[in-house]
């Protein structure tokens, strides 16, 4: 699953850089992408179900990208602001040019965005799930979660100790 959203995060992009020079390198199949994008939608969501199962007790708000690469859980909410950002742009050119007016380049555009938001929250998910089935988190000695690399908890200050 990992190297699905990946390949589809690389996919998307490309689709997406390409829209900007009005070239469709997919042509026709661009809207296969969408498949691929729901397909592993669908993964993400069961992952975050079977986290939530297992991690009852984990402290509030964290969620399926808890355990993703800092970067990752950056550029997930990065994409979304983009990806909304395209699809009002789409919506206002339909409004313009009359519903489902809109040239299928700017259609592509919109979507590829959309779906890059989605492989990488999904890549993001895999990752996470990947980390948390092997070990613990490690957290803080007040049970906040930190990263890998911090040796204190940037929650509450406090050191933080580690088993290994
Ligand atoms: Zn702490």
């Amino acid at each position: 699953m990992l190297l699905a959203a990946l390949a589809g995060f690389a996919l998307s992009s490309y689709v997406h850089v390409n829209t900007y020079f009005g070239r469709l390198p997919l042509g026709e199949s661009t809207m296969r992408v969408h498949v691929w994008a729901i397909l592993l939608m669908g993964a993400a969501i069961i992952i975050q179900i079977r986290m939530s199962q297992e991690e009852r007790r984990g402290p509030k708000g964290e969620w399926l990208l808890r355990a993703a690469p800092r970067a990752v859980r950056w550029l997930v909410p990065a994409l979304f602001v983009f990806s909304v950002a395209n699809f009002i742009n789409l919506a206002m050119t339909e409004h313009a040019l009359g519903r489902g007016k809109a040239p299928f380049i700017d259609v592509a555009r919109s979507f590829s965005s959309g779906w890059m938001l989605i492989f990488a929250f999904a890549f993001g998910a895999a990752w996470s799930l990947m980390r948390l089935a092997g070990k613990a988190l490690p957290r803080c000695p007040n049970g906040h979660r930190v990263d890998d690399g911090d040796d204190f908890c940037p929650s509450c200050g406090a050191k933080v100790e580690r088993a290994e």
